[in-house]
């Protein structure tokens, strides 16, 4: 089995600690913080053996030449990534990367940034998104098109729906008020957002999703749906018009 450990860093960043208990292997995925990390391992007694990075931006790589130079650890890197510093190892889909006795697959995602891959941890039912999926929503898109993103998506919602989702950033309330207006007569989304606003009232994480979850309630993933096409104005577009005009919208919510 695996141990995860998840907790938040900087202001929005989640933070996760993979732990394999048969071999004592501990990988963080990204590194947004150093103290943030070195708390944590200090808090589980683990040890870091290694370093996956989802994409290049600051917020999830500037913890890693600290932790680097205390730990020695291996720093795992998107193949097209330009700005990962202490970079070990580059991957791209189809490699597999382990840690301990895990067994990871990567995936390419394109979308957030041209460089962005997901972690999965096929084996143990777990992915690890990143900027690429959210709860409830996706991250911005900087230099990619939207049909790479949407395309990332959709190779993400393929995944089994008992799959645990675990993602880059806290930002499932934010996303939660949004995805309501573009979905407003979903009932497992209004039923989802009323224990989002519950969970962040009392200051607790809305992570991790699952794939199944998020297909039915989150917007993106949602895009062929009547309802939703109706309340945009869309009936009958294409997908990845539809995905443009909601993201477009998020970004002016
Ligand atoms: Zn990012
Ligand atoms: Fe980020």
């Amino acid at each position: 089995m695996v141990e995860i450990r998840q907790f938040l860093s900087r202001s929005d960043n989640f933070s996760v600690l993979v732990h394999d208990p048969a071999t004592g292997a501990t990988a963080a995925i990204d590194a947004p913080e150093e103290t943030a990390i070195m708390k944590a391992l200090a808090e589980t007694g683990w040890s870091l053996t290694d370093i996956l990075v989802t994409h290049e931006h600051a917020d999830h790589v500037e913890g890693i030449p600290g932790l680097k130079a205390k730990f020695g650890c291996r720093v795992v890197a998107p193949r097209k990534a330009a700005r990962v510093p202490d970079a070990d190892e580059r991957v791209s889909e189809g490699d597999r990367v382990m840690v301990g006795n895990l067994v990871i697959d990567v995936l390419d995602t394109p979308g957030h940034c041209p460089d962005h891959i997901a972690y999965w941890l096929q084996g143990q039912k777990t992915v690890f998104t990143g900027d690429t999926l959210f709860a409830l929503g996706c991250g911005r898109i900087f230099g990619c098109t939207p049909a790479a993103f949407y395309q990332s998506l959709q190779k993400l919602a393929a995944l089994p729906d008992d799959t645990a989702v675990y993602c880059g950033h806290e930002y499932t309330l934010a996303n939660a008020r949004f995805a309501l207006t573009v979905d407003p007569a979903n009932m497992a989304l209004r039923t989802r957002a009323l224990q989002v606003e519950n969970l962040r009232a009392h200051d607790k994480v809305t992570l991790p999703t699952s794939i199944g979850l998020e297909k039915a309630t989150n917007p993106y993933l949602r895009v062929t749906d009547p309802g939703i096409q109706a309340t945009l104005g869309m009936a009958g577009a294409d997908p990845v018009a539809v995905f443009a005009e909601i993201r477009e919208r998020k970004n002016r919510f």
